[in-house]
């Protein structure tokens, strides 16, 4: 017999408004630090829903959302998906090609955009063919824009009742979606189930994944446009917890400040921010007393930084994860048998990638299809399946032939995984970049420098960078009447047209000839080698020519 009601997120936020009603949401927001109760938040959120349909989005229609972390950006994470329609979640760190594709591949009907970030959307939105025909705007907060036609949000919602009667929806009606720049070519999109989002949320709070209690005070620092905030805005209002969100471009200053002010016990980013936090720590009195766990993910956590936080009493979570795993697909937690093993073989453990949550199935496929042993050393591709692992990408049949075999989503890490069953990633299939959690097509990269007349060939690599994990070095060979002298700067230029800023290369070297494979593929493994030891460049170009771009 089925339960009596379907596997959607309605529950969560009935829990938290009905037992929690006086738990705090604390928000930096454009406007400064504002804090309501769990009871002001369904309040807001009922008006959304109602304004939402007063605006015509019906069930199944998706609606986006162009923002940082704060209360309003929260309050659409449970009324868009509870009344029935899809939330997107668009990364506005993309290039504009990028954002005008994956809108147009959405069908967003209405996107919801930060104040900060509408210079930006405009920008897009201006350049596009027809991708955002159709699409209303909502500015987040009091004003309108200077920027983009759009009503200010607390216009849009403050006419309508503050009830709203929520329906049943589907657990398979899509809830959420987000898409993956970790790939080659377009972005590819996962759509979130009412159910994938329910069972992750109560895997997450299990004690084996990264449960949240109503005495926990959580703020998730990795961007709410990155995988739900790996689902910690949904685990924390199941929970009960009181929940803080540190708003646009927050500063190490601002995540210490929120820390100490507001009592903040977990908290969740990549590696990058808490190097910032280390490094803001090392030179200014914090109080990290109230910190109890800090969850590390998006690229791998340093042995340092597990160390460091060790020693202020904190705990770090190693996890991994994917946007396809919606996102939490494991975590280093200590087994009972190794809390008293040498100090060495604790951190070791706990810097791999770590255990697989409850409900998840993984399995290890060497080169030769084989699954490889858990013994630490032999290494092979990650496959894994389950409840909220995605076993499609919307609308993009190519890359569900080759990312998909009988209902395994495979991963494209490459690992080990020990006796103990920790999983370690040693190398990604892949070929992007992922600088401070954020990814880089070093095959797009590629092809934009390829198109300069004066080049021969280019390939891009990711090199190790402390702060950013990785960055990209472009090799490129001229072309036998190019100017060496101006020719970075010309290649810096065109990509400076196109792209980011930090998606420029940080260096780009000459080289005589990219090394193949056997296939006449670039073999990346063999540049970053020669690069390392140098044996592959053909001049430096001149510092001027490769500023840091820090
Ligand atoms: P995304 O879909 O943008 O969340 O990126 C997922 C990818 O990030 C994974 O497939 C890994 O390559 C990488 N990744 C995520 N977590 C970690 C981690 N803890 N250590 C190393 N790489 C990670």
């Amino acid at each position: 017999m089925p339960g009596g009601t379907s596997q959607t997120l309605r529950p969560f936020l009935w829990r938290a408004t009905n037992l929690y009603p006086d738990t705090e949401i604390v928000s930096r927001n454009h406007d400064g630090l504002q804090r309501y109760t769990y009871s002001e938040y369904d309040a807001r959120t009922c008006q959304l829903a109602n304004a939402l349909e007063a605006a015509g989005i019906e069930t199944g229609d998706r609606v986006g959302t162009f923002c940082w972390n704060h209360s309003r950006h929260f309050e659409t994470y449970f009324a868009v998906p509870s009344m029935g329609a899809q939330l997107h979640t668009i990364n506005p760190l993309l290039p504009d090609a990028h954002i005008q594709y994956i809108v147009d591949n959405a069908d967003d009907q209405l996107i919801f955009v930060d104040p900060s970030l509408a210079p930006k959307l405009a920008g897009a939105v201006a350049d596009a063919d027809d991708e955002f025909d159709g699409v209303d705007f909502v500015v987040m907060g009091s004003e309108e824009s200077d920027d983009l036609e759009a009503t200010p949000y607390e216009s849009f919602i403050e006419d309508h009742e503050s009830d709203y009667d929520w329906p049943d929806v589907d657990e398979d009606q899509p809830a959420g979606m987000c898409y993956t720049s970790g790939t080659t070519g377009n972005p590819k999109g996962v759509e979130y189930t009412q159910q994938m989002l329910w069972s992750h949320t109560m895997a997450s709070q299990t004690p084996q994944g990264i449960p949240m209690a109503d005495d926990d005070v959580v703020m998730p620092v990795v961007p709410m446009f990155h995988v739900n905030a790996w689902g910690m805005p949904f685990t924390a209002t199941a929970g009960g917890a009181k929940q803080v969100f540190p708003g646009p471009s927050p500063e190490p200053e601002d995540l210490a400040t929120l820390i100490e002010d507001e009592g903040v016990t977990i908290s969740a980013g990549v590696p990058t921010v808490w190097l910032g936090l280390m490094d803001y720590c090392s030179e200014n009195e914090v109080d990290l007393s109230a910190l109890e766990t800090v969850i590390v993910g998006g690229s791998a956590a340093p042995k340092s930084m597990i160390e460091w936080f060790d020693e202020q009493g904190v705990e770090v979570l190693h996890a991994w994860g994917m946007t396809e795993t919606a996102p939490i697909g494991s975590v280093s937690h200590l087994k009972a048998d190794l809390h008293d093993a040498a100090s060495d073989t604790k951190i070791d453990k706990r810097s791999k990638q770590g255990l697989v949550v409850p409900g998840l199935e993984f399995k290890v496929v060497g080169d030769d299809g084989n699954e490889v042993a858990w013994n630490g050393e032999e290494f092979g591709e990650l496959w894994i399946r389950g409840p909220w692992v995605t076993t499609e990408y919307f609308k993009r049949p190519e890359a569900n032939e080759t990312d998909f075999e009988d209902g395994w989503l495979k991963t494209g890490d490459v690992v080990t995984v020990d006796a103990d069953g920790y999983m370690e990633i040693v190398d990604r299939e892949k070929d992007v970049i992922k600088s401070g959690g954020e990814w880089i097509s070093s095959v797009e990269l590629e092809n934009a420098i390829m198109a300069h007349d004066d080049v021969a060939e280019a390939a891009v690599v990711g090199v190790p960078h402390e702060r950013w994990q990785e960055r990209p070095v472009a090799f490129v060979v001229p072309g036998e009447d190019a100017d060496r002298e101006s020719l970075p700067d010309e290649i810096d230029d065109m990509l400076a047209d196109e792209y980011p800023k930090w998606w420029l290369p940080d260096e780009i070297e000459f080289i005589k000839q990219v090394p193949k494979t056997a296939t006449g593929k670039f073999s990346k493994k063999d540049i970053r080698q020669e690069y390392a030891d140098q044996s592959l460049v053909d001049g430096q170009v001149p510092d001027e020519a490769a500023p840091d771009r820090d």
